[in-house]
């Protein structure tokens, strides 16, 4: 007996164009996952994307607060951050560079701009933890830009690798065990074909950055075409497959591609704190007030 295996491409099932808010000490951003909209896409607790470059926007940062139960990712385009934390941890992100944090049984930390005036754009993902390893150590996985590599392709392409891996090898520094993520950030030369395959039940979203692109599949029969289509700004959450083709408009375009597995536990959400139950959410809460953080 011949099993003959056909790729499953995947497409646009739903797209959402983020909300606008601030958080921190009055940093304006839009909040992309976590929202009303879209509150998560399991294992994706939230997605903020700040960028300004009028300091009013951005000086007051995100001074000290905690976190417990999950992991927070920092990837900045342009601008630098600085980041302390009450374990005396402290680091600076820079463009192209990825701060990623398993914060885990608790962690309070400030991220702070590094710089009074110019341009400071990138993103914030929170990753969920797996019960078993919610209160466990918290550990961090840092990178600066030298560490993270940029996959430059004969076409014009630029895969700036965080985790995961190209389909022409490139792997990203960032290892995890939980979720096995995928974040690229892809640069599309006009009208580049992109091609990534994925773990078939790993959830994945495309988001925007600049430009437009199509979602293409093969045999597609163009009847759902413009559905396809993403503009600049803008979430498009992709369906189930293990293959993704992306097609850059006539500008050009620039996305974060990100995936990973789904935990498909009970998410308990508190603030800073995500657990699985609102008892354990509560004790967070109890545990920060008496200091054991
Ligand atoms: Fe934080």
């Amino acid at each position: 007996m011949t099993t003959i295996s056909r790729k499953v491409f995947r497409k646009v099932a739903e797209q959402f164009s983020g909300i606008a808010t601030a958080d921190g000490d009055g940093v304006k951003l839009t909040r992309i996952i976590g929202s009303p909209q879209i509150n998560f896409l399991d294992p994706f607790l939230l997605l903020d994307c700040f960028e300004s470059d009028d300091k009013n926007d951005y000086i007051g940062g995100f001074p000290a607060h905690p976190h417990r139960g999950f992991e927070t990712v920092t990837y900045l385009l342009n601008g630098r951050m600085r980041h302390k934390d009450n374990a005396g941890h402290e680091g600076l992100i820079e463009s192209g560079g990825v701060q990623w944090m398993t914060a885990a049984k608790g962690i309070i930390h400030s991220e702070m701009p590094e710089q009074e005036e110019g341009l400071l754009k990138g993103f914030q993902l929170w990753v969920n933890l797996p019960a078993a390893a919610k209160m466990s150590p918290p550990k961090y996985q840092e990178f600066p830009p030298e560490s993270t590599p940029l996959e430059c392709r004969d076409d014009g392409t630029q895969i700036r690798v965080i985790s995961g891996r190209t389909n022409q090898g490139t792997v990203g520094p960032v290892v995890n065990h939980y979720t096995y993520p995928t974040y690229l950030d892809v640069s599309l030369p006009a009208e580049t074909t992109f091609e990534q395959s994925l773990p078939e039940a790993h959830n994945a979203f495309i988001y925007v950055i600049e430009g437009d692109v199509r979602v293409m599949s093969d045999g597609d029969d163009g009847a759902d075409a413009a559905n396809q289509q993403l503009t600049a700004k803008t979430l498009g959450v992709l369906t189930h497959g293990d293959e993704l083709l992306v097609t850059a408009g006539s500008d050009g375009a620039r996305f974060l591609l990100i995936a990973g597995k789904p935990l498909q536990e009970p998410i308990a959400r508190g603030g800073p704190f995500v657990m699985n139950t609102k008892a354990e959410v509560l004790q967070a809460f109890e545990d920060f007030n008496q200091g054991n953080f």
